[in-house]
């Protein structure tokens, strides 16, 4: 496979490139900070990018996009996340929200959805995991019952990126119970201030105190109409939600951007740090480089239509493990400048200590790094999925 991106690309890298350097401030660590300008510039930078044309350009113009291919959406992902998402939480909406209600939505979800999505307007949450369902997610316990008009759901949900910041949610939750943990499970579309739902902050993570969240839903109304895909086949929507969300987010990307500015914060003393310190670094780009291509496999899979959770899950398995591999390089070179209030830093200061607090959690969210290789297993032996 020749995986050489087009001058096309290149030119949209490019204006990418400098879109983000005249929108970002130095030092932007992304939307999750403290710091509420943080997101406020995500959202601006969003509405920017929608009338660039370039937030969904690769969906169908039918749904706001601009039909192009697959490698301009890896393109703009590539140097979104190198430089510390600047689409913010919304990189959600455009990686698999989006092309889950294109797959299993109504006409009616897709007109609603789909535009201010592909405008930037709108954040989505994954209401998936729950104290008792991670891993094993398709023993999920919420409930919808099913009443006049629609369900009321009652649950817990756990875990969940952005929801203090997001105005819709993807919610999993159980109709009727069937003979498999799998049947019955159903998603719904629904705004997060609907009646009866409680969204509660956890503050002390290693991510900070504005990613993660748990979501209570008591007796929460849902109408028909909120139904994405048919009821009792939830299963299947989740599968191509979560292999899409594995291969949507370019870890190698900042990987290698942070190895060349490490390069660069050392310049003329690089020869000056121990041998080790600079073998580290040319295996861990040789890894960065391995995960790129792995990932580009996925996606090539994924543009041809083929079935991707063992190629998304194998891309993912290494993608995060290299994540942690340069994240303690960086440490290691660096000693106690990686630290956010490191004083000889400079660019990386802060950058670092970000990069490595969210390795530690890559190999957990989205399912953890011993499900995905359990994933590629059982695709190479067979067996159930
Ligand atoms: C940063 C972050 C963001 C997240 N965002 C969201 C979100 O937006 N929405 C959402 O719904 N969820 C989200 N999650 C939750 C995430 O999907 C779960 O944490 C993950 O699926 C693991 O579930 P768990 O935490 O319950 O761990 P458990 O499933 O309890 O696993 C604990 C340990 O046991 C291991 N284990 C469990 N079962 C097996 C098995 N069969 N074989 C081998 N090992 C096993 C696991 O690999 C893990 O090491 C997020 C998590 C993180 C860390």
């Amino acid at each position: 496979m020749d995986f050489t991106f087009s001058a096309q690309a290149e030119d949209l890298r490019t204006r990418l490139r400098s879109m983000i350097d005249e929108r970002l401030p130095p030092g932007f660590l992304g939307a999750f900070t403290d710091d509420p300008a943080d997101l406020a510039i995500t959202i601006a930078f969003c509405h920017a990018l929608a009338d660039a044309g370039e937030l969904v350009l690769a969906w169908p113009s039918a749904y706001g996009g601009a039909d192009g291919s697959v490698w301009d959406q890896t393109v703009v992902r590539e140097e979104m996340w190198a430089h510390h998402e600047p689409r913010g939480p919304q990189y959600m909406g455009l990686n698999w929200v989006g092309p889950a209600i294109m797959a299993f939505g109504t006409d009616a979800q897709k007109n609603e959805h789909l535009p201010k999505i592909a405008a930037g307007d709108v954040i989505w949450c994954q209401g998936f995991s729950e104290p008792d369902a991670g891993s094993d997610l398709a023993s999920l316990k919420t409930r919808a019952e099913p009443v006049e008009g629609g369900f009321r759901i009652t649950g817990q949900k756990i875990w969940t990126s952005y929801a203090e910041m997001a105005q819709w949610c993807v919610l999993a939750a159980r109709v009727g119970s069937g003979a498999k943990k799998h049947e019955g499970i159903t998603l719904f579309v629904l705004p997060v201030d609907r009646e009866g739902i409680t969204i509660r902050p956890i503050r002390s993570t290693m991510l900070g105190r504005h990613h993660l969240n748990e979501v209570f839903f008591d007796e929460v109304f849902v109408g028909d109409d909120e139904v994405l895909g048919p009821v009792g086949e939830g299963w299947a929507a989740i599968r191509h939600a979560l292999a899409h969300e594995r291969v949507g987010i370019a870890r190698y990307a900042r990987c290698e951007r942070l190895l060349s500015l490490l390069r660069a914060h050392f310049g003329d003393r690089w020869s000056e740090l121990p041998e080790a310190i600079r073998v580290w670094w040319a295996r861990a780009l040789v890894e960065v480089r391995a995960a790129r291509l792995l990932s580009y496999r996925a996606i090539a899979a994924q543009a041809a239509g083929g079935a991707v959770d063992a190629d998304a899950s194998l891309a993912r398995v290494v993608i995060t493990q290299t994540d942690q591999l340069v994240a303690e390089l960086l440490f290691r070179a660096l000693g106690e400048d990686a630290l956010r209030d490191g004083a000889h830093g400079g660019v990386l200061a802060g950058a670092v200590e970000d990069h490595w607090r969210y390795a530690q959690a890559a190999t957990v969210a989205s399912g953890t790094i011993e499900m995905q290789r359990t994933l590629v297993a059982r695709s190479v032996l067979g067996g159930r999925r």
